[in-house]
């Protein structure tokens, strides 16, 4: 379903995140996840798009395999990182014939696996390039959606690391959503007043596209390690480090902890009237059906009109 019709329809979107597994067994683990998700009836789910080589074509298969298998609503997230123009319109082409109606467009991560990559290399060296892309494929009709992909991209409430000029980062976001993006998904936060400040800032700056905030539950020291790294500027809040640090001879208690925090975190948003939760899983069902549970949100219509 195109994202504008996910938006009229729901009154705040519930939305999870996937990445492609790499071997069969992962991908047996990560299929048990999805039926137990499915059962939350997400408003859609989004997987996301390797920094190069070999993942890329895991993204495609796992969307095909989610449009094709369950009643979800894949978005694939797609990236400038060492791509032509015509293979950007090749996944499109490929994304549109299998139905699947909407692209997460973004610049995308440095392969870490490739030290001799150069940015000046790739077709498009901004996001809202690949966003103008995606809005001329869209107008040539080639989707079978008159109004061809929904388009998301991506947002950041405490600020993108190369960009230490605030400012300018939210002309640069505003450039993405002239250019066609049709709303916007931040990276993960911690303190709820970082995105409840960048939506205020968002609205200053005339960028009016709905924004869906990103929460990730840290559910073990490991993950939020990794989280870190992925995740390069999030602040990590002294009140969660003391938390974690008073428990950290406990997975159990680190992971009720973390799921305590992102509940807490997903309930001051819903409260705030936030126009959508996007849960990152790492690939699981707990926390998420955690989260569920805790916010009393098992009857999804809750939060939902259609
Ligand atoms: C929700 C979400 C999902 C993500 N999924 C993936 C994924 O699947 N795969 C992956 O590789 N990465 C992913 N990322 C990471 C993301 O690709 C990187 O953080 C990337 O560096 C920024 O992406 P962007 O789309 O904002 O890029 P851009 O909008 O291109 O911005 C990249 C940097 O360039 C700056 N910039 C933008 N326009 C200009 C301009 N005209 N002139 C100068 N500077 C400019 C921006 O301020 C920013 O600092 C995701 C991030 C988020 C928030």
């Amino acid at each position: 379903m195109h994202i504008r019709d996910i938006l009229a329809a729901d009154q705040t979107t519930l939305s999870f995140e996937f990445f492609p597994p790499k071997s069969e067994a992962e991908s047996q683990a990560l299929f048990e996840n999805i039926a137990s998700l499915e059962a939350l009836q997400p408003s859609f789910v989004s997987v996301t798009y390797g920094a190069g080589g070999s993942t890329r074509e895991l993204t495609h298969n796992l969307v095909t395999r989610i449009q094709s298998t369950t009643t979800l609503d894949p978005i694939p997230h797609l990236t400038c990182v060492c791509h032509q123009a015509s293979d950007i319109e090749d996944i499109l082409t490929k994304y549109a014939a299998a139905g699947v109606s909407n692209i997460l467009a973004l610049g995308g991560d440095p392969p870490r696996n490739l030290p001799s990559y150069n940015k000046a290399d790739d077709a498009f060296q901004h996001a809202a390039d690949l966003v103008r892309f995606i809005r001329q494929f869209n107008e040539r009709k080639l989707h079978p959606d008159p109004r061809g992909f929904g388009i998301g991209v991506a947002g950041f409430p405490e600020g993108h690391p190369s960009t230490p000029n605030r400012l300018d980062e939210l002309d640069y976001l505003r450039a993405k959503v002239a250019e066609g993006a049709h709303y916007i998904c931040t990276q993960l936060f911690f303190d709820n007043r970082d995105f409840f400040d960048f939506r205020e800032r968002c609205e200053l700056a005339g960028i009016s596209a709905p924004i869906i905030a990103g929460i990730m539950p840290v559910t073990s020291l490991a993950s939020m390690k990794r989280m870190a790294q992925l995740a390069l500027g999030a602040r990590f809040p002294a009140k969660l480090l003391r938390a974690l640090h008073r428990c950290q001879d406990s997975p159990e208690a680190v992971r009720n902890v973390g799921i305590h925090w992102a509940t807490e975190q997903c309930r001051d948003l819903l409260d705030n009237g936030v126009k959508g939760i996007h849960l990152y899983t790492l690939n699981r069902s707990d926390a998420t059906r955690q989260i569920y549970q805790n916010l009393g949100l098992r009857d999804s219509t809750i939060v939902r009109r259609r």
